[in-house]
């Protein structure tokens, strides 16, 4: 099917996912369920990093935890290689349980506390992604009282609009994350850091949004951080060799999203730097990017199960489900586009306009509106595609709904990688 090639019909016309039948899966588990590809997950590592190959600076794929993150997913990351990209103590925590191996880990994020940047010193993470000049001034100082050196690079604001939702675009001036170049604000935080006995600079980043379809942003403001980078090192004489570009790769969500080959589009960029640097006389620099939604998106379905069909004549018809804003906050937070189908009729025609209402009492607590699926009825298994990015991350408890479990399926076989929240849970902080 067209949001991952695992997805697929079997005789019966029920919805499988690397050869399990949801239907079965919901069966078997329970519903609201998150039920992840693991193959998907990890072609999609292994083409992130092939897209490197051939490309004289080098560089890797820093798999932006915030999209998916549990122990499991960790460790498949520190498997296939890829660094990590997280942006709270509590992301770093469990990098940390994973065993993920910290000489790759990133530390963003735009008001990390000052508990959070001596977790990530103390425990060596590879680098702390500078966003602001409060943070500098107090990694500084924490470094200095630990005797240890800090490895830093800094969130740079490009000034590219990268054509997505508002909510999600970051690269321009009217942003709460990190430094701007135009205002002169990121070079004078660089002569600051250069100051700075215990900072070292390793590199520059930038991110200029998310669910992005076209290269052309990311070419612009590599050519940007290029620029700068340029400025930065023969003016202080310093050999700054890491570009981040961060992530923002889009996925699928619709069947009239464009499909989307990450190698090649990765390719285009790399090769856009690589001319840049042969015509400004510059050595290629060493290239990160963070894919997130972009290697978890597609992997991941959220089953449900249809309880009340309810027809409101001229209006609309809603399908309500058991899960909703609680466990996919998209729709309420962004009005973000899925598509769904009724698992059991996976061959039917989509004939029937749903608009698809959670359980909590939002009336914003919809997952879609007037989208087609197949005729529902009262017990069916609901499927809602490319759930796996910003959905259980996202997952929250309101009204006391416990978050779902999260089931990993690999070439027939499946296995719980989180528990589904008890009651006790619910309750376990009350006092
Ligand atoms: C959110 C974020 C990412 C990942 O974005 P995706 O759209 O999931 O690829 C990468 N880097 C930074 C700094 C981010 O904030």
């Amino acid at each position: 099917m067209i949001f991952n090639k695992y997805i697929t019909v079997n005789e019966e016309g029920h919805l499988c996912i690397e050869g399990c039948d949801t239907t079965k899966l919901a069966k078997e588990y329970g519903t609201p369920l998150y039920v992840m590809s693991e193959t998907t997950i990890r072609d999609n590592c292994r083409m992130f990093t092939k897209a490197f190959e051939g490309y004289s600076g080098g560089g890797m794929p820093l798999f932006a935890s915030k999209s998916f993150i549990c122990l499991e997913m960790c460790r498949i990351a520190a498997q296939e290689g890829l660094g990590l990209d997280v942006v709270s103590g509590g992301e770093l925590f469990t990098a940390i349980k994973a065993g993920f191996p910290m000489d790759r880990v990133y530390f963003h994020g735009n008001n990390k506390t000052e508990q959070e940047l001596k977790m990530a010193l103390l425990n060596d993470v590879h680098c702390i992604v500078l966003d602001n000049i409060d943070e500098l001034n107090m990694l500084s100082a924490i470094a200095s009282a630990e005797g240890k050196k800090a490895r830093v690079s800094f969130r740079i604001k490009p000034g590219v609009d990268a054509h997505t939702h508002e909510f999600i675009r970051t690269g321009q001036i009217d942003s709460k994350f990190g430094f701007a170049l135009e205002t002169g604000e990121a070079f004078e935080a660089v002569k600051t850091a250069l100051s700075c006995d215990n900072i070292e600079i390793i590199g520059f980043h930038c991110h200029i949004g998310s669910q992005i379809f076209d290269t052309a942003p990311f070419e612009l403001a590599a050519e940007k951080m290029l620029n700068f980078i340029h400025e930065v090192n023969s003016k202080f004489a310093i050999d700054v060799k890491v570009l981040n570009l961060g992530g923002g790769f889009a996925i699928k969500y619709t069947e009239s999203d464009p499909d989307f080959i990450y190698d090649s589009f990765v390719k285009k960029i790399l090769n856009k730097i690589e001319r840049y640097c042969d015509e400004n006389g510059m050595i290629c620099p060493q290239v990160l990017i963070e894919p997130g939604r972009s290697i978890t998106g597609a992997a991941g379905i959220t089953l449900y199960t249809v309880g009340a069909v309810k027809n409101i004549p001229g209006i609309r018809n809603y399908v309500s489900i058991d899960g909703g804003m609680c466990d996919n906050p998209r729709y309420i937070l962004y009005k973000a586009d899925y598509t769904a189908c009724v698992a059991s009729k996976a061959d039917k025609p989509k004939d029937f306009e749903a608009t698809i209402a959670g359980r909590c009492c939002e009336t914003g607590d919809l997952i879609q509106e007037n989208t087609m699926i197949q005729q529902p009825n009262h017990g069916d298994i609901l499927a809602v595609f490319s759930t796996g990015a910003y959905n259980f991350s996202m997952a929250m408890t309101y009204n006391r709904l416990p978050r779902p479990a999260v089931v990993m399926v690999n070439k027939g076989t499946s296995r719980v990688i989180v528990e589904r929240q008890t009651y006790m849970q619910l309750i376990e902080n009350d006092i």
